[in-house]
């Protein structure tokens, strides 16, 4: 049986965007209300309002849905091949050149990690794409594709086989957090099979 390892980051920084950089997003790839990449779409170059600080391998930020990760990091975890699991697009600083090790990347296969403590579950009413919430008591379900061995879950976090996981830990990478993911035999959250996305009964409520 194959094992899951979530890769979790808890830094202490967050990526903060210039506002009119987010405002870009929104009009050309971002959902106007989940802030994630639309289906279909491109991820393009975003601008910090701030410097990028802090050690950590990958960091979130409240105004896009979208992992910021270390180029390097991304690397490791993708054996060299980052095109081949996510779609990425540049970081700019606030002088707007942007970064050498930090791209916006969204995982080609999204995954979710359940939980049977407090789950709770929506769609975004725009783009229909699941919003998964849960405390804890984590696990994967269904058994996840056989063939793929990096998931995106939220921004912050990552799902990958234990190849992966060993590829990562050779490599110290501070504010890390690994945890295994036992595949459920069935939803212990009563939910059944999520679909990732459902269409919005009426997108323009
Ligand atoms: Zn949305």
């Amino acid at each position: 049986m194959k094992r899951y390892f979530a890769l979790d980051c808890r830094g202490e920084y967050h990526a903060e965007i210039d506002p009119e950089s987010q405002k870009a997003a929104v009009r050309s790839w971002a959902c106007s209300k989940c802030h994630r990449l639309l289906p279909g779409r491109k991820l393009k170059e975003v601008r910090l309002a701030h410097r990028a600080m802090g050690s950590q391998p990958f960091m979130v930020s409240f105004a896009l849905s979208v992992g910021f990760f270390r180029r390097s990091f991304l690397e490791v975890v993708c054996a060299g091949e980052i095109d081949r699991h996510f779609e990425w697009a540049n970081v700019l600083g606030p002088n707007g050149k942007p970064y050498r090790d930090w791209i916006i990347a969204v995982g080609h296969h999204r995954i979710i990690v359940r939980g049977s403590d407090l789950p709770s579950h929506s769609y975004c009413p725009q783009c229909g794409t699941l919003r998964y919430l849960t405390r804890g008591g984590f696990f994967l379900y269904p058994e996840p594709p056989p063939n793929i061995d990096v998931f995106d879950e939220t921004p912050g976090r990552l799902v990958v086989t234990h190849p992966v996981l060993q590829r990562v830990q050779q490599h110290k990478w501070p504010k890390l957090t690994v945890f295994e993911l036992g595949v459920a035999p069935k939803p212990l959250d009563k939910l059944g099979i999520l679909p990732l996305r459902r269409l919005p009964s009426n997108a323009n409520d």
